[in-house]
């Protein structure tokens, strides 16, 4: 390898290097920016996954006829797949990333916190 080769070799290895850095350091601002201001879109019930997971704003209005396992105290505030800070309206949940979930809502993948 020439003396040339080496040294645009070397050019393009830390030009992609940057470049991938760029992009790691634009990721983390997004995700930290969205989490720091609660800016996560609600989730929609109408959305694919949350329809196929029955997914209800408000967990009064889950049809109990096709999730008989459903109990009324049953919510996202409560659910082990909540994420987040108690209290807040609206959290992350670990089943639709990206997305904010209502704390009285429900859907079919919940899983009761342990005591
Ligand atoms: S997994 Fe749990 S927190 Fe997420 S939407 Fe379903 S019930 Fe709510």
């Amino acid at each position: 390898m020439s003396q040339q080769d080496f040294n645009a070799t070397r050019r393009r290895f830390f030009g992609q290097v940057a470049a991938a850095g760029v992009g790691v350091a634009a990721g983390v601002a997004l995700t930290s920016q969205s989490f720091a201001q609660g800016a996560l879109p609600e989730l929609g019930e109408t959305e694919p996954t949350a329809a196929a997971l029955g997914y209800k704003a408000d967990t009064t209005k889950v049809d109990g006829a096709k999730y008989p396992n459903h109990k009324p105290e049953q919510v996202c505030a409560n659910c082990n797949l909540i994420q987040g800070k108690d209290g807040d309206a609206l959290r992350p949940c670990a089943i639709f990333p990206g997305k904010a979930v209502q704390a009285n809502g429900w859907c079919a993948a919940y899983v009761p916190k342990k005591a």
